[in-house]
């Protein structure tokens, strides 16, 4: 694909694979299962980010003009080229980020259903009033493009989330500048050959690789008009106040921490395979997982059993093996926060009942494993209980009733997602109408929103307005214009 000089990635800039003009050191690309360097990423800056703003600015134009069937067709040959190499593109997915293949598989399976939303751009017809004043007066509306858009993407979900926004903002007419995470760039910029393939007219779709200056870089460029991104809360409140201070329409989604409820009346044979998965699919790194799972009143301890009983059977391993079910983490740094943490809960006086640090993957010493950790006699007020670990530790905290469940949650300063496991309809209705968050599970353990709906977090996790996905992508990627009509 994209690779030069031997291993550095390129930029794709006005239809191009070019060498970055950057001289910093570029950054290495690890495959965090075996510790092997795959790649190593340029740390993009303002030249490169100028001939990508430069490329997207002057490709605006016609591709605007563009009949909107004509825009379809190529975002319709790129979906077609992407289903037709999902084995490959998963096997990039789990070669450098870890998680076990079929979760690759999963992620591709959302990315490749926003492509198809993408094409169903009937939100884009605005609306007409005619004869709405004496004298044969017509007023309607008009969705135009805005220009050239930007996206700002994480490492967990590498193609997955990029498809949350440029096939939407493509259809609508602008032009786009993606910057991926320096630490999972190789699956996207496989995609770029897909879209090179697909023929996009050049400078329509753009890839700077780099780290946090390609994006303070972008989000200062007097052009750029939409800056969609996704983060760490800390990151996110970054990018929001600097896209905010430049003039720039923002829709950022932040970091989590989200609860499971269980509620006595369950069946835990049912439940707890939902529970495991919540918590410990992608090794914990999904920003919709289970962090904290509350138990409702006397299920405590017989939950705390079969959830540890059932941890204990998954096969911690390399993510490429058919018989692993939890892959690495995704970096050294990333495992040392993560044992940070387990520390931290040992030290607050949180009892671990299973202990993932010492997690070994024989066949691979130098890749960045860790097992299902477990800790009980979890306070709400500890840190292990309110901040973002990213990683795959439960905590088990325990409430007298839904509403002290329910007021738990409340609390924290996240509103990504709350699960609730229930056999009970008006519990399921009080947890929906109390919550205070954006995306809510009833008997769901990981509440990912399909692209038809906006993917919609609350609180200390998003900042702005309309959100990734669907109808809201189409309304925050264009303008809307009210003409009033008459003929004389
Ligand atoms: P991150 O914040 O380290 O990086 C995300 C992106 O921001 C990368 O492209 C990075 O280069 C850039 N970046 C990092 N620091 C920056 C700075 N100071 N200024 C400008 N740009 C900066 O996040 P990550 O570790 O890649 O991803 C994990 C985080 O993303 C978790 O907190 C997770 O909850 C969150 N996430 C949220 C959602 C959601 O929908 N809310 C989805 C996936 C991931």
């Amino acid at each position: 694909m994209s690779l030069v000089g031997g291993d550095v990635l390129k930029n794709y800039i006005g239809g191009r694979w070019v060498v970055a003009q950057s001289h910093k050191i570029p950054l290495p690309v690890e495959n965090p299962g075996t510790g092997d360097v795959l790649a190593h990423v340029p740390c993009s800056d303002t030249r490169d980010i100028a001939s990508a703003v430069e490329a997207a600015r002057d490709a605006f134009p016609l591709w605007a003009r563009t009949p909107l069937p004509k825009r379809l067709s190529f975002l319709s040959d790129l979906r077609d080229l992407f289903g037709a190499h999902l084995d490959e593109l998963a096997r990039l997915i789990t070669i450098e980020h870890g998680k076990v293949l079929h979760e690759a598989a999963g992620e591709l399976q959302r990315a490749f259903e926003n492509a198809t939303k993408a094409l169903d751009v009937s939100a884009l017809s605005g609306r007409i009033l005619p004869n709405m004043a004496s004298g044969n007066i017509t007023e309607y509306e008009r969705r135009e493009p805005v220009g050239v858009c930007c996206g700002i993407t994480p490492f967990n979900f590498p193609v997955m989330i990029p498809f949350w926004f440029f096939p939407y903002a493509l259809a609508c007419g602008n032009t786009y500048i993606l910057k991926p995470s320096e630490q999972t760039p190789l699956a996207i910029s496989r995609i770029f050959d897909l879209i090179h393939e697909a023929n996009f007219p050049p400078g329509v779709i753009n890839l700077v690789h780099g780290d946090k200056n390609a994006v303070n870089a972008l989000l200062r460029h007097r052009v750029l008009s939409r800056v969609s991104s996704v983060s760490s809360s800390f990151t996110m409140d970054v990018i929001a106040k600097k896209a905010a201070a430049c003039g720039k329409e923002y829709q950022c989604q932040g970091g989590a921490k989200n609860s499971i409820v269980v509620m006595p009346d369950v069946a835990l044979e049912t439940v707890v395979p939902h529970i495991i998965d919540s918590v410990y699919g992608n090794a914990g790194q999904r920003c919709l997982a289970g962090s904290n799972v509350i138990a409702v009143g006397d299920i405590a301890g017989s939950l705390q059993e079969a959830l540890v009983a059932r941890a204990l059977d998954l096969r911690v391993g390399y993510g490429l093996d058919s018989e692993s079910m939890m892959g690495p983490v995704i970096s050294h740094k990333a495992k040392q926060r993560i044992v940070g943490y387990i520390e931290k809960g040992i030290a607050e006086g949180a009892r671990l009942l299973l202990d993932g640090r010492n997690c070994e993957v024989p066949e691979y010493p130098n890749g960045h494993y860790l097992g299902p950790s477990i800790f009980g006699d979890v306070a709400p007020e500890m840190a292990i209980a309110k901040e973002e670990i990213f990683g795959p530790v439960m905590m088990l905290l325990r409430a007298r009733n839904l509403d002290e469940a329910i007021a738990m949650i409340n609390m924290s300063e996240y509103g990504n997602a709350a699960m609730l496991f229930t056999d009970s309809g008006s519990a399921a209705a009080q947890f929906e109408y109390e919550t205070a968050c954006g995306n809510l599970g009833i008997n769901i353990g990981l509440p990912a929103p399909v692209p038809p709906f906006p993917f919609a977090g609350m609180k200390g996790s998003f900042r702005g307005n309309l959100h990734g996905q669907g109808d809201d992508a189409i309304s925050f990627f264009t303008n809307k214009k009210v003409v009033i009509q008459r003929w004389f």
